[in-house]
Parts: structure tokens; sequence; C-alpha cells
């Protein structure tokens, strides 16, 4: 759906972070924006404060210096004094109202998730315009799930793009209304778009969703065939990384035709753990290892075997 000049001047989104100075998420030197909102809920997820489309608090416990004064600033009694003399945050009480956060002199407090203005988010973007006009770089708009924040998106980009001249990439999970990933696609450049397994059940039990319509959609974004995608798959051991699997991940990959630039095969890392704690949420991958180079060899082998070209991160 198209909306008036006046209606994209008042559109602002929830973003969670702007990151600068990445090399790994489109080419040349890289401003990542990072909206928040996310539709699927993976197990491995490694920006769970992405994930919720609301702001949310986080907590440091190793900042803590134990004042008490958020217990007596916080209206919902959500707060009590735990054994060690920090505080304990009841997340089923806790409104993410961010009071707490006002008061805190050490910085154990804080929230994640801001609304900005397009006009904002520009501001950020071109800050970074001398690093995109020396290598070739541009922005990449990711998340969370910006397709849930389409109208948004799309006129930050189409701004990059055509008023600005500069380079514009999407990450997508794709389990969206097609018009509304299309939209949020329309000037970008370069799509990234995630498939996590080919399986439907099994995408089910590891994202809280099934791929159908995941699938589904590249194939309409490959049809039009107007724009590079790169597939990416991120490869957790134990969970989707058998031969077979990625087998038949080649395999629709290379049938999607022209389109498809590649398929990043992205080794499972445990980054993110650490928020999972900050959000008052149990990190259930733990025990996970991470994958073994060689292993990462056999399964890019086995997607170059099926006709398309893989890299591996
Ligand atoms: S965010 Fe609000 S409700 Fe939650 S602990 Fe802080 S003050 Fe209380
Ligand atoms: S206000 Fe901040 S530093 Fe003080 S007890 Fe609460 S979390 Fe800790």
């Amino acid at each position: 759906m198209e909306i008036d000049a006046h209606a994209k001047q008042q559109l602002r989104g929830l973003v969670s972070a702007i990151q600068r100075f990445s090399i790994h998420d489109g080419p040349g030197i890289r401003t990542l924006v990072f909206m928040k909102g996310c539709p699927l809920q993976c197990l491995w997820c490694g920006n769970p404060e992405t994930q919720q489309f609301k702001p949310q608090l986080l907590y440091s416990s190793n900042r803590c210096i134990g004042c008490a004064s958020c217990l007596k600033a916080c209206p919902n009694g959500s707060i009590i004094m735990a054994g060690n003399g920090k505080p304990k945050t009841d997340r089923k009480l806790c409104r993410d109202c961010g009071i707490c956060t006002q008061v805190c002199p050490s910085g154990a407090r804080t929230m994640v998730g801001m609304y900005m203005s397009v006009e904002e988010l520009l501001c950020e973007v071109k800050k970074d315009a001398p690093f995109y006009r020396s290598s070739d770089g541009g922005v990449t708009v990711g998340g969370g799930e910006p397709a849930m924040q389409s109208q948004t998106v799309s006129e930050l980009l189409r701004r990059c793009q055509l008023e600005l001249n500069i380079n514009t990439a999407i990450e997508t999970c794709g389990f969206a209304d097609y018009q509304a990933l299309e939209t949020t696609v329309r000037f970008a450049d370069l799509i990234f778009y995630d498939i996590k397994h080919m399986e439907p059940s099994r995408h089910r039990v590891l994202t809280g969703v099934s791929n159908q319509v995941i699938l589904e959609n590249i194939r309409r974004l490959a049809l039009e065939g107007n724009r590079k995608i790169v597939i990416r798959t991120p490869i957790i051991p134990g969970y989707n990384d058998s031969e077979d699997s990625i087998r038949k991940l080649g395999e629709f990959a290379a049938g999607l035709g022209k389109a498809i630039a590649r398929v990043e095969l992205l080794p499972y890392h445990n980054y993110g753990a650490i928020k999972y704690i900050q959000l008052g949420r149990r990190y259930r991958l733990g025990k996970v290892k991470i994958p073994a180079p060689e292993h990462l060899s056999r399964l890019k082998d086995i997607i170059v075997a099926t006709g398309i070209a893989a890299q591996i991160g």
C-alpha cells in the first residue's frame, strides 16, 4: 500500500541499535540498523533483545553497586533485594516502563528499543557517508525483522538509495505478508534472506513457525529477478547441520535461478548468551559447540555440488 508524503514524514521505527563499521553484511564498510520486533523465536538467536516489538529493560548485574534506588523507584513493585545484595526483577510484574533506569547511577539498568523517525535515522546514517564512499559500502537494515516495519524501512532505504546514492541492503527472515516484504525490499540493492531449515515441521520446532511462507516468498522474489539475493543459513550443530538437510537447501537455492547470488553458511556462536541473562531469560543452547571448520567446509562443498556458489561466514 502506497502512503502519501505527509504520512511518510510521520513514519517512525522501533530500533534496537545502530552499529557502525560492519564489514560482514554487504559490500564495503556498512552501518547496520537493527529494527526491533521479530515474528520468529529462533532457539539460537544472537540478538534476543530484537525479538519483542517494544522497548525492554536490560539488567547487568556486574555493573550494579547495590544502592537500592531502583527498588524505591519502581511503580510496580517488580524489584526486591536478593540475598547477594543485588536487586532481582520479577519480569512477570515488570512493565518495561524504564523508570528504574532513570535512577540507576551505575548503568546497570538500561532500556533497549528507541522510536526514531526516518529523518533521525538518516541523520545517523549520513555520519558514515565518507566511509561508504571510500569502501563502496552502505547501509544494511536487519533486526529483528524489517518487514514488521515495512513502511518505515522502505522510506529509509528509498531516501538512501535515490536521494543520497548510498548502497542499501536488507536482512530478512522472510516470514511476512508478501506485500509487506516486497515494500520492505523495494529499495534494497541486495537482500540477505534467511532459510534456517528446509523441513516445515522441524523449522517450526526451531523457530516457532513453519517455513512455508518463507519459501514461497523467496520463490516470488526470485521470480521478479530484479535484485540479488544471498541466502543465509546459520549452522547449528545437532539442529540443522546434517548433510541431507544442507543438500536440500542447496537444491532449493539452485532451483531459484539467477537471482540467487550465493548461499552463506553462518557458523553458530554464543555471543548473544549474555543478553538472555540481561533480559531475564534462559539461554537454551548453552551446550551447543561451535561447528568444526572441516564440517563447515564439507557442508559448503555439498552446496557447491548442487550448482550454486557458497561461502562460510
Ligand atoms: S522497567 Fe519499570 S516496571 Fe520494570 S523494574 Fe524498572 S521501574 Fe519496574
Ligand atoms: S539502581 Fe542500579 S546500581 Fe542501584 S541497586 Fe538498582 S540496579 Fe543496582
